[in-house]
């Protein structure tokens, strides 16, 4: 955050226990924020573009004309590196899938605008009333997701307002009022194209705070999430933490995950091998995703909790076999 002692918010509305934690978590000294080396964005950089040139390149490469030919670079977002992490025939799977919207999937992009309608907004904004404005200001949008809203049920809209009230009340209750001096920032677009635009790496932090003063990193990037902690939250956040720092030259002082229902918070600092840890897991699923696309190279299946959800699982033998054997009562057989 912007100021040098964050726990010393401004006169305001009492924090309720959970609020001053999250904001204590949060904020930083001066003393306390660490310097990056001003080369370590660039190592990032030369370390993606030369490992995908060699991918698509070398000679064994998959191809980077036939990216070029078809003008389609190879997307990558923190959703598919975890799936392709994950299970690559999940990865597969929600690929064949076409993306729909639902009171489901557009729950956190109305969650997401009336928290930055929120930001800005004076006087004291009561959830109800943000979310009201969020859907009319996405229905009225250009984006797609303005025409799903504008053809919702009445039934629809009363579930999607419900749900996305719980969770904006929620995010009220477990962050202090979020002041401007922590120039705070809902959504933020991250971006990087390596290797000539050849791949195109992105993400949208749900709220960062603060920012850096030359080469002292000073910007908080939260993550906020409804259920319980899972393993790939923490790389989501590393992965946020990577875009941000080939996009502005300066990393990130802290990556945080709050659990709204829980208002619990785990965060890490980040240091340079954080972003080395970063950098090879996402070059490590650029080299999967290219090869399972450019290549049809055969899925490697990991069965694992995700095959209650995959797409897949109907016609997937390992991950039926896997699943029956997890739902077997003797396996919990102490015997
Ligand atoms: S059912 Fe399980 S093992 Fe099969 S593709 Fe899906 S996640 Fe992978």
């Amino acid at each position: 955050m912007e100021d040098t002692d964050t726990t010393a918010p401004s006169a305001g509305p009492e924090l309720n226990p959970t609020q001053r934690e999250v904001l204590d978590h949060l904020g930083a000294s001066a003393t306390e924020r660490p310097t990056f080396d001003p080369g370590v964005a660039q190592s990032l950089r030369s370390y993606l573009d030369d490992s995908i040139a060699s991918l698509l390149d070398g000679p064994d490469g998959l191809g980077l004309t036939e990216i070029q030919r078809q003008r389609t670079p190879l997307f990558i977002a923190k959703h598919a590196l975890m799936l392709v992490h994950n299970c690559e025939g999940l990865f597969v799977a929600e690929s064949e899938v076409p993306f729909s919207w639902s009171v489901h999937t557009a729950k956190g992009t109305i969650v997401h605008k009336a928290i930055e309608l929120g930001i800005s907004w004076d006087g004291d904004p009561v959830p109800r009333m943000l979310v009201d404005e969020a859907i009319a200001s996405l229905t009225e949008s250009t984006d797609n997701i303005g025409d799903w809203l504008y053809g919702l049920s009445e039934r629809e809209r009363a579930e999607l307002r419900s749900e996305a009230v719980e969770m904006v009340t929620a995010f009220s209750e477990v962050f202090p009022p979020l002041e401007a001096r922590w120039r705070p920032v809902a959504e933020v677009r991250l971006r990087a194209e390596p290797h000539k635009g050849a791949v195109i790496l992105s993400g949208r932090p749900d709220l960062t705070l603060g920012q850096p003063r030359g080469n002292i990193a000073g910007k908080v990037i939260i993550d906020l999430k409804t259920g319980a902690a899972r393993g790939h939250h923490t790389d989501d956040l590393r992965f946020y933490a990577l875009l941000e720092t080939l996009a502005r030259g300066t990393p990130p002082r802290l990556l945080a995950t709050v659990y709204l229902d829980s208002g619990t918070i785990r965060s890490e600092p980040v240091t340079e091998d954080l972003l080395t840890a970063a950098v090879r897991r996402t070059m490590d699923g650029i080299a999967r995703i290219a090869a399972l696309r450019l290549a049809d190279a055969p899925a490697e299946l990991r069965p694992g909790n995700s095959c209650r959800w995959c797409p897949a699982r109907a016609t997937c033998a390992v991950g039926t076999q896997f699943l029956s054997e997890l739902d077997n009562p003797d396996r919990y057989d102490p015997d």
